[in-house]
């Protein structure tokens, strides 16, 4: 089979010039005589490597000085318990917006340590818009309110963050780091999973203010998830996941050669303009997310009943495109059209949307 155009939520496509690169250089590299695979993290290329994957996200993101940047294991669900572990006294209050499936793990993870109050949700509307938050909603004593910036199931995202005040902002940017320009400045953590934007999957990226990393932890919080034990050993701890930082550095850099996050962002806007407004213009097709929360990374979208979804998807498989699939919570069909999803994935997509309309089937 052929390269095909992969709208999967994750692991997704990633860049092919990064491919080739890891290619290249995966049996012997940079004449080090081993493969990045083979490679002691004490290395001096390795640390090269790390050094240099740090430094490129910093400049991508603007990422001040005083906030620290960690490359961490266990996926963004570990940072559902690290998160009210680290930045919470135990029993204490957090606030959590409940936006989607992932917002809601978040939540009950923040259960299992305190007071996780959730200060609204879209439940009742199956997650499909972003409830507005106000300051007088908080918790006055919250140690920090949780959001979800993109909603990977449902396909909303924040477009004005929430008025928080003197809260601490966290934040889960998985599905749309460096797929959106933000001000580091406006959370106090931010994390993400690298398998939907930065990389291969076993990296979760955390940039947070150093302010918060602290030893003074319940005993009972093991050091692998201590944020400040990971900050002083320069994400270094314990083994890291290695190739993955390593891959992640190549995007990192992929992203600054073709014009940086507000290029990505220019190019993700237009791409999704282009998928809405061909659902928008069909009578078959119907957006799944309200429009002022559309997600400029995940479409969610449905046809009528389950036979013409199947249909749909046939026929786009049948044209190389896969994974179009709805996740299993919510059915009917989506499209994550990330960073590195070109345009022409999008106008194939967009091609097929009419042509399955007009009565093309495989
Ligand atoms: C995918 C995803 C997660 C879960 O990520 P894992 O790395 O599988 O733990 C959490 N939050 C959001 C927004 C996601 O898209």
């Amino acid at each position: 089979m052929e390269r095909v155009f992969n709208f999967s939520a994750g692991p997704s496509m990633l860049p092919l010039p990064v491919l080739e690169q890891v290619q290249a250089d995966l049996v012997n590299y940079k004449g080090a005589g081993c493969s990045v695979l083979e490679m002691s993290h004490r290395s001096r290329p390795y640390e090269e490597i790390i050094e240099n994957a740090e430094a490129t996200l910093r400049r991508i993101m603007n990422i001040p000085d005083d906030y620290a940047v960690l490359f961490l294991q266990g996926g963004a669900s570990l940072q559902f318990s690290m998160v009210p572990m680290n930045l919470a006294r135990r029993g204490a209050t957090m606030d959590y917006a409940l936006t989607g499936q992932f917002a809601t793990k978040a939540w009950q993870e923040g259960k299992r340590w305190g007071n996780a109050v959730a200060v609204c949700s879209s439940k009742e509307d199956k997650y499909a818009y972003i409830p507005k938050i106000t300051k007088e909603m908080l918790s006055p004593d919250a140690a920090y309110l949780h959001i979800t910036g993109n909603n990977t199931i449902f396909g909303t995202m924040y477009n004005e963050l929430p008025p928080v005040g003197d809260t601490p902002l966290v934040c889960d940017l998985s599905s749309i780091i460096l797929g959106r320009e933000f001000d580091v400045r406006d959370f106090a953590l931010i994390y993400a999973g690298a398998q939907k934007n930065m990389g291969p999957a076993g990296l979760t990226v955390v940039i947070m203010k150093k302010s918060l990393l602290t030893d003074d932890l319940d005993e009972v919080v093991p050091s692998m998830l201590s944020y400040k034990k990971m900050a002083d050993a320069g994400s270094m701890y314990n083994t890291p996941p290695c190739f993955a930082i390593y891959v992640a550095g190549l995007v990192f850099q992929w992203v600054e050669q073709t014009g940086g996050v507000a290029a990505m962002e220019k190019r993700n806007r237009e791409k999704a303009a282009l998928l809405y407004d061909a659902l928008d213009a069909s009578d078959l097709f119907k957006g799944a997310a309200a429009k002022e929360d559309r997600s400029i990374m995940n479409a969610t979208f449905t046809l009528p009943d389950d036979e013409q979804t199947k249909a749909f998807l046939a026929l786009c498989e049948s044209r190389g495109m896969i994974n179009l699939k709805g996740h299993r919570s919510v059915g009917g069909c989506r499209a994550s059209i990330y960073n590195a999803m070109p345009r022409e994935g999008v106008e194939r997509l967009v091609e097929t949307i009419r042509d399955f309309e007009q009565g093309k089937r495989v």
